[in-house]
């Protein structure tokens, strides 16, 4: 008997539904069907190579799963990529006959003219924004894939637009330039436009108000990928929405890329005609969080070595963990530096580090004694283990090691006595206290990667109490 694979997958759909983001079930599974799904494969349909390549990577084992659970299968997994994408464009064409000409229109027909041999970057882009240099992690990963797909095939892909959002100074001109970049690199776009929101308009009113058109026409009608950034700053006049939906649609009708940068996600735009609101969100929409500490750490070495400079790791981690929502203003804080160092001619270390974020205008660090509670503290966040479990009973290995870390610290830092340190950490006796800080010493002799950690905590325990 025939199995009903279409039943079985939206079961599985269904139930990954339940394990995944709302906006990550949308884009990757929104699209797939199953062509076949029976106990010895299971074939998904999908939009293009991308997501198979994708789902591949980062769903495979989640679809596995899910299939197992729900059928009790083992299947072999298969993606197929569907013959022609199918999207929105009979919509689109039907709308746009109804859109009202733009005066850019009644100005002037498109000129096309552009050299279809070389790739052309209309407008100059910063040479330091490129994918090479752009550090991936957990907050942005998503927005880097989709951004490299959407620069190594433009138009080609199902991410269009591609819009990235996210706050300031994390990354999204770094990302839309880098497109822009790779595109020209590897000559995937003929015409590549770059620009700001505010230009592109102020560009457009100027066309206007001179009646001459063509240029304007010539430039962003005619873009093989067209990067709009901080749409948000859009000027909001009538004539400027329609314009932005008449190059909208006269790139998407011709598969030509569009990519946007916004501050906040396209449906909460204030001030946007509805239905450019629904364009933005027809391909891919994407944000970009603020990175974890590994990541601005990874991003400050980057940067540093861009300058041919090599951090210490606890000046990087110290950096890193005092601004932490803003890549902008972490590279400040590094440019900063250097230029103390090289002006003062000292030595990169914590210390200069903090005159650099003073300097800022940045408090750094919050101050506090160096006593026992502190070392808690400090200690309880660097491993992540909150102070009651850390003082508490368990014997658990990593929290136990945790704690003779405390307990040593507390005796070569501060010099406490065992009683006390024995005391406030739940209740032991010195002679625990003693072993606690044997067990560190051997260990330290012995292993050096601990020492690096323990210097780094140490460190770190220093960096929050008065010089
Ligand atoms: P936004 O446009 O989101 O305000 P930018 O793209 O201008 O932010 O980024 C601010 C600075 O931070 C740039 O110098 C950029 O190179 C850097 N930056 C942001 N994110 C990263 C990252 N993940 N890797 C490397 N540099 C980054
Ligand atoms: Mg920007």
């Amino acid at each position: 008997m025939p199995y009903d694979s279409a039943g079985l997958w939206a079961r599985c759909l269904h139930s990954i539904q339940q394990k995944i983001q709302p906006q990550s079930f949308q884009t990757w599974f929104g699209p797939t069907n199953s062509l076949e799904l029976c106990p010895e494969k299971a074939v998904i349909e999908v939009p293009t190579s991308f997501f198979a390549d994708w789902l591949e990577e980062h769903y495979s084992w989640l679809i596995r799963a899910t299939v197992e659970e729900e059928t009790t299968w083992k299947p072999k997994l298969e993606f197929v990529v569907q013959s022609e994408l199918e999207g929105p464009s009979e919509f689109i064409n039907n709308e746009t006959i109804k859109e009202t000409p733009s005066p850019v229109d009644q100005v002037a027909e498109p000129v096309s003219n552009v050299s279809k041999n070389a790739s052309t970057l209309v407008f100059p882009l910063n040479p330091k924004y490129r994918f090479e240099q752009f550090v991936v992690g957990d907050s942005n990963e998503f927005s880097f894939t989709a951004a490299k797909a959407v620069a190594e095939s433009p138009g080609q892909t199902a991410f269009n637009p591609l819009v990235i959002y996210g706050g300031v100074g994390l990354g999204k001109t770094h990302l839309l330039q880098a497109i822009g970049e790779l595109a020209h690199r590897k000559g995937t776009a003929e015409k590549i436009v770059y620009v700001t929101a505010e230009k592109f308009f102020s560009d457009y009113l100027h066309a206007i108000q001179k009646q001459d058109t063509a240029e304007y026409i010539q430039i962003y009608r005619n873009a093989d990928l067209l990067l709009i950034d901080d749409i948000q700053f859009y000027v909001k006049t009538e004539g400027c929405q329609r314009e932005l939906i008449h190059t909208f649609n006269t790139l998407y009708q011709n598969q030509k890329q569009i990519v946007l940068s916004s501050d906040r996600p396209p449906s909460t735009l204030k001030g946007f005609e509805d239905r450019l609101i629904s364009r933005f969100q027809w391909g891919l929409v994407t944000d970009i969080e603020a990175p974890n500490l590994e990541t601005r750490i990874a991003i400050l070495n980057c940067k540093a070595e861009v300058k041919g400079v090599l951090l210490p790791a606890e000046v990087s981690r110290f950096l890193a963990e005092q601004v932490v929502s803003n890549v902008r203003e972490l590279e400040g804080a590094l440019v900063r530096l250097l230029t103390m160092k090289s002006h003062l001619g000292l030595n990169i270390d914590i210390d200069l580090a903090r005159r650099a974020l003073a300097g800022m205008g940045r408090q750094s660090a919050p101050r506090l004694p160096l006593n026992i509670d502190t070392v808690k503290k400090v200690t309880s966040d660097f491993f992540d283990i909150p102070i009651p479990l850390l003082i508490g009973a368990t014997r658990k290995q990593e929290i136990a090691s945790a704690r003779h870390v405390g307990m040593y610290l507390c005796k070569s830092l501060i010099g406490a006595p065992l009683k006390t340190i024995g005391d406030e950490f739940g209740n032991r006796d010195h002679t625990t206290v003693i072993h606690a800080c044997k067990t560190v010493e051997k260990k330290l002799s012995m292993d050096p990667e601990f020492g690096t950690l323990v210097t780094d905590l140490q460190n770190r325990i220093k960096s929050t109490v008065p010089a």
